[in-house]
């Protein structure tokens, strides 16, 4: 990695440990946030000129790893549904295509599918590519992440902070209303690009960057570190400090047990017909398939 392109990867991951959530502005290039906008969704999200500096709320994108059948469950007040939902996101396929260019949408009758490709720094020589698919039937959404690289072709991203078992994205805590569909598709791609970013800052430093939520103490043994935030979500703490010593002095294989039955397995991949759109961009699964599995 360039040394310019380091320095600002680094930087980025320093805001996240101070709880500072960076910009994102168009291609999906994230930079460190200049000012202390840190947890508002700003009021000129609706503007184009300035739409894309705040991106979510620092409490929404902190929170990650649930199991599938309940991350993915309806919203209680789901503002668009069924047609006022696919209006909706028909008017904003031309501001997507400036956001995010070269961006493939495929519409289906229960909904529409969006590949995207975000650049995440100046001078990276790899992108993040994300597929994303949009039921407007179930006002749902599910978003893949792969690194696309000249030489090494295209690779997924995970599993930490994806959901089981299929290896969806999992940028936000569904609960507090980060996003929620019906949202700007352009701010869920601005999630993601930012949660790609968290994920090329652990490749290259070793550690996710900022705040995470990760409830199941066996989770937590096999993935944090002990200077990551620990994934309680209580204390703000270095897991080191924090849940580390009672999640060891547990019982172990009785939570190694309850993982494995809870968490499809402790396994989490992809569905084929998901990596063979990303691949090849081929016509993607039908949604209506993907959300009866
Ligand atoms: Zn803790």
């Amino acid at each position: 990695m360039a040394p310019m392109t380091e320095r600002a990867l680094r930087e980025i991951g320093s805001d996240l440990d101070r709880q500072t959530f960076p910009r994102v502005k168009d291609r999906g290039i994230v930079t460190p946030s200049d000012t202390a906008v840190t947890i508002t969704l700003g009021e000129e999200k609706h503007d184009v000129s300035q739409r894309r500096s705040t991106t979510g709320s620092w409490k929404g994108t902190t929170r990650g790893e649930r199991p599938a059948g309940r991350s993915w469950s309806p919203r209680r007040t789901t503002p668009f549904v069924g047609a006022s939902l696919e209006a909706r996101y028909e008017e904003e396929l031309d501001e997507i295509e400036r956001a995010y260019p070269g961006t493939k949408v495929w519409k289906q009758k229960e909904g529409l599918w969006l590949l995207s490709k975000s650049s995440l720094l100046e001078g990276l020589q790899r992108a993040a590519i994300f597929l994303v698919g949009i039921s407007y039937a179930h006002a749902m959404a599910h978003g893949w992440g792969f690194w696309k690289q000249d030489m090494i072709g295209v690779r997924w991203i995970g599993p930490r902070h994806t959901n089981f078992p299929d290896g969806s994205i999992c940028a936000f805590y569904q609960d507090d209303e980060t996003w929620i569909v019906g949202d700007s598709i352009i701010k869920l791609l601005d999630l993601y690009s930012v949660w790609a970013l968290r994920h090329l800052y652990l490749e290259e430093f070793g550690r996710w960057p900022g705040p995470q939520a990760v409830f199941h103490p066996y989770e937590r043994l096999l993935e944090l570190r002990d200077d990551e935030y620990c994934g309680c979500g209580q204390s703000g703490q270095q897991y080191g400090m924090c849940c580390r010593d009672r999640d060891l002095a547990r019982n172990r294989i009785a939570d190694a047990v309850n993982f494995t039955l809870n968490f499809a397995g402790g396994l989490r991949e992809p569905p084929a017909a998901v990596v063979r759109t990303v691949y090849d961009q081929s016509k993607p699964p039908r949604l209506d398939e993907l959300y009866l599995n």
